[in-house]
């Protein structure tokens, strides 16, 4: 997921490593800067106008998310619907939170089956979270649909866009059939998207971007001694690194548009080459024609964890997903798959 870090990002970040901006009053450029890069990612997911953060990771923007989904229902319920292919911070926020995940099942081409989140929804219900970009296969959940779900019901919604945030808008200009994901489907609340994996930047830095400001405004906690005692802070983490937010902006305008475009384009060619090679070998099956550049594959004659083993041995790092991967989907959406013995 997360790449060597570009040596622009690994520069400027080297350069300010004391930079804390959990304490904005010292610093109020870096303070800018970060908005500026909210904005250039708020722009890129079709909303210049959104707020938010560079935090840690994922999983903080998936916890603030998720937060801010909770203060927003007040205490009218407290359950959330997402995939069976969610990222595990959001076991970690729900746990957190005391909010319970209501996971449904996956369709044939391995998205939220949304005809059984419609059957989930309840008067307890609080938020749906639609995936562009699943960590085991890079597939893109249909955001309209949910939103269509969330419009009906009064429902949050949150897209998480970790990794497909800094893919999908490139391949969808590539000219890739990618489903829409993102702030310019209205109701879409948040979103997730992090600089540390296609972004290219260094770790720690996450994305979480809300349409409204009353959204993030609604998590902040008062911080009386600091910035002259008129702050309020919404991220998880206080100390909070203003290296990394400036290694994010410096990237985003060093990289432009063009750079991501042309990053995403050669990854996208060297997934189609890895699915054609993989195509080609009798005892190695595609889960799913890539949509991103991720690519799932079984095997018949290894098991996972001696195919993950032995690729190691040949430089590669594969991630094992054996238990969302054997999953069968009853949707009529399915198309009728033998379950797999074993997924890598
Ligand atoms: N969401 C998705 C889709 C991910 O793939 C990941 C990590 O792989 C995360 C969230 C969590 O991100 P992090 O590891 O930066 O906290």
């Amino acid at each position: 997921m997360c790449t060597t870090p570009h040596p622009v990002a690994q520069d400027v970040f080297s350069r300010y490593l004391e930079k804390n901006v959990g304490d904005p009053g010292l610093l109020p450029g870096t303070i800018a800067r970060e908005a500026e890069a909210i904005q250039e990612l708020g722009a890129l997911l079709s909303h210049p106008a959104a707020f938010g953060y560079i935090v840690s990771g994922g999983t903080e923007a998936n916890i603030l998310a998720l937060w801010a989904a909770k203060e927003r229902a007040k205490k009218n319920g407290r359950e959330v619907i997402v995939s069976e292919a969610a990222h595990f911070s959001f076991d970690k926020a729900a746990r957190l939170l005391d909010l319970e995940l209501i996971k449904v099942p996956l369709t044939g081409d391995y998205t939220i089956d949304t005809r059984a989140a419609r059957a989930r929804i309840t008067s307890r219900t609080i938020a749906l979270i639609g995936i562009a970009g699943s960590t085991p296969l890079g597939t893109v959940d249909p955001v309209t649909e949910l939103a269509a779900l969330a419009s009906e019901h009064d429902l949050y919604l949150h897209v998480d866009a970790a990794f497909g945030g800094f893919v999908i808008p490139f391949a969808r200009e590539l000219g890739r059939r990618v489903a829409a994901f993102d702030f310019s489907i209205p109701k879409v609340d948040s979103i997730t998207i992090d600089p540390h994996k296609m972004g290219m930047s260094v770790i720690p830095s996450g994305g979480i971007l809300f349409r409204d400001r009353k959204l993030a405004e609604s998590i902040k906690v008062p911080v009386p001694y600091l910035a002259g005692g008129e702050t309020a802070l919404a991220t998880i983490v206080g100390t909070r690194s203003g290296a990394s937010v400036l290694a994010v902006w410096a990237l985003i305008r060093h990289l432009g548009r063009e750079g991501y475009r042309a990053t995403v384009r050669q990854c996208l060619e060297l997934t189609d080459y890895l699915r054609d090679r993989i195509r080609a070998v009798p005892s190695l099956t595609l889960l799913t024609d890539p949509v991103l550049n991720i690519v799932g594959v079984a095997s018949t004659l290894v098991p996972p964890e001696e195919l993950a083993r032995r690729l190691r041995a040949y430089g590669w790092a594969v991630s094992l997903f054996s238990t969302c991967l054997l999953y069968t989907s009853p949707s009529p959406r399915d198309r009728t798959r033998s379950r797999m013995p074993s997924s890598a």
